[in-house]
């Protein structure tokens, strides 16, 4: 029987008429080799940065509806030319827009979940040797309006396809070999993963490894979509992304992400009674931003500073909030400063072994890097820098974990 594959290229591997052209050859030759295709691309590289730059040039705070229609528009391109190559190829191949597949979403605009997927017309066209071509990171909400999943969300739609079709694998298809220890841009000697579990990278990809939308993880623990990250530069067997623990190795930490769009602000001197944080963080909340890591300290005066961390981008959103609960609540102050990062170690490994924290803060520390907040879970350890100083605790936390090492299991 041959296999159902979807095939998901991401901006970088079709960036140019020459890439695109690579791409429709390594498509061809899945479908030469008897494997049944679908095909789901992203926006040429850069075209989605240069549309959403443009929205930003011309409102402020451009509706989240229009620049959905914005944003969306980049893949329309890609799927027309690669459809285009792979037909001069002599495949049948038709390029098909989210409403056209029916790739079903909320009204949630800019981050966009995908509720169903029509898959009658898919297999409609698998059944006649057609390979459909899909656009990704787009889905139509329920009056018909175009949505998007947030920036990297074609992985999503790669995966939600490869569930509702329940194809034998969903291959995403990259710039690099597949998931490293981590990001190799940064790390010169990052080890790629031949294996990692969807726990891990649900975390990893969370954090901020980019290499993953999230969304498109979560698809492997709920449907068991086998899901495999290649290079479409070069042949291996890059990394399987796993529903089982791995029995055989179980390093501390697997890998590293970071993140370095953060902000964080402290509201100062608020008197420590019952319900201060929710009156804080309500506010926040109700703005739609979203509030990642929180830190709370009573001083000697029995007063407290309330400290949150929040995406750069809604940093300025959410001071201009502040000024009005420091008024209401009678604090002393508001700080902030929009030039962190965040760099997080995961590992399964983690849960049953101490010492773990203590190694990563010994090697910021040899580095002179100050940590300015801490948090943990069961399976990793967040920190946050500031920004000048990823790079460098990136890498001291990579060797202090002899990442790029073939690992051993070890005892903490
Ligand atoms: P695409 O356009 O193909 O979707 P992305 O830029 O979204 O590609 O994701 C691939 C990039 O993810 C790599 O070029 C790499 O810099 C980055 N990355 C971050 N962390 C990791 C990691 N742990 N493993 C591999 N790549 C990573
Ligand atoms: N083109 C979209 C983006 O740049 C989606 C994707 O590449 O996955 O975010
Ligand atoms: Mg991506």
């Amino acid at each position: 029987m041959s296999r159902l594959l979807v095939q998901k290229f991401g901006g970088t591997s079709v960036r140019d008429v020459e890439r695109v052209n690579a791409v429709a050859d390594r498509v061809a030759a899945s479908v030469a080799s008897g494997d049944r295709v679908v095909v789901v691309v992203s926006a040429m590289a850069g075209e989605t940065d240069r549309l959403e730059g443009l929205g930003f040039d011309m409102s402020p705070r451009p509706p989240a509806r229009e620049m959905d229609v914005l944003l969306a528009a980049g893949e329309q391109v890609s799927i027309a030319l690669l459809a285009m190559a792979l037909m001069d190829r002599g495949c049948q191949a038709r390029s098909r827009l989210a409403a056209q597949v029916g790739i079903r979403t909320d009204d949630n605009h800019t981050k966009a979940r995908i509720e169903a997927i029509d898959v009658e017309d898919l297999n409609a066209d698998i059944a006649d040797g057609v390979i459909p071509v899909i656009a990704g990171f787009q889905g139509i909400g329920p009056n018909g309006d175009i949505t998007t999943f947030g920036r990297g969300g074609s992985d999503t739609t790669a995966v939600a396809v490869a569930a509702a079709l329940e194809a034998d694998e969903c291959q995403i298809y990259t710039d690099v070999e597949g998931v490293y220890t981590a990001d190799p841009h940064i790390v010169e000697n990052a080890r790629r993963l031949d294996a990692v579990t969807f726990e891990e990278m649900l975390e990893l990809a969370s954090l901020g490894a980019r290499v993953l939308h999230s969304r498109s993880v979560e698809f492997v623990g709920k449907y068991g979509v086998p899901l495999r990250v290649l290079s479409s530069f070069r042949e291996g067997s890059g990394t399987l992304i796993t529903r089982e623990d791995s029995p055989m190795e179980q390093p501390l930490v697997s890998g590293l992400a970071y993140a370095r769009d953060e902000a964080k602000l402290t509201v100062l001197g608020v008197p420590d009674v019952p319900g201060v944080a929710s009156k804080i963080l309500g506010p926040i909340g109700a703005a739609s931003i979203e509030v990642d890591m929180i830190v709370q300290n009573t001083g000697a005066d029995g007063s407290t500073d309330l400290t949150f961390t929040v995406r750069r981008a809604d940093y300025e959103s959410a001071r201009e909030i502040l000024v009005d609960t420091q008024k209401a609540l009678g604090a002393r102050g508001i700080e902030g400063d929009d030039r962190i990062a965040k760099v997080s170690a995961v590992g399964v490994g983690m849960k049953s072994h101490a010492g773990v924290a203590t190694r990563m803060f010994d090697a910021l520390a040899a580095e002179n890097i100050n940590i300015q907040m801490i948090s943990t879970s069961e399976i990793k350890i967040s920190v946050v820098v500031a920004e000048r100083y990823l790079e460098l605790a990136v890498r001291a936390i990579h060797d202090a974990f002899a990442l790029g090492e073939t690992p051993a299991v070890e005892d903490a």
